[in-house]
């Protein structure tokens, strides 16, 4: 658990302290890498759920380590998806708030990266077309065949 808030919480805190610095002190620019650097991951809490939806509290305690994705054989996760931090990026700029547009999805990014390097995925894998496409198959997407 430890290892899966500091992948993306030290990386999200470096850009938050840059953005911090550079942007004149501003405390919502701070958290900004935050929301898309690290809570992003929330979207496991779905395939959890799916997963465990009748033994919720049973399997609880197993949530960190993605045991869920093998007993579904679906690996959803929402957010980890470049679609969104397009549609990010595009809807910031759309309201002509490129500071929020680029932190965002620079964090956004950040995380994904973080992601494919520490796990074995297809190299589509984040992309949400390909998980529709391929119906969230576990299979298709995560390279491990252990
Ligand atoms: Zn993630």
């Amino acid at each position: 658990m430890i290892k899966l808030v500091l992948e993306h919480f030290i990386p999200s805190l470096i850009i938050a302290l840059l953005v911090f610095f550079l942007f004149k002190k501003d405390f919502f620019l701070f958290l900004l890498p935050f929301l898309t650097g690290v809570l992003i991951d929330a979207d496991h809490l779905l395939d959890f759920l799916l997963a465990y939806r009748k033994n919720f509290w049973k399997y609880l305690k197993t949530c960190a380590t993605g045991e869920y994705f093998i007993t579904s054989g679906r690996i959803i996760v929402l957010l980890h998806s470049w679609e969104f931090v397009l549609l990010w990026f595009l809807f910031w700029l759309h309201f002509q708030r490129i500071d929020v547009a680029i932190i965002g999805s620079f964090s956004w990014i950040v995380h994904l990266f973080i992601d494919h390097m520490c796990y074995n995925l297809h190299p589509a894998a984040y992309f949400l077309t390909y998980r529709i496409y391929k119906k969230f198959n576990i299979q298709a997407i995560c390279m491990d065949k252990s």
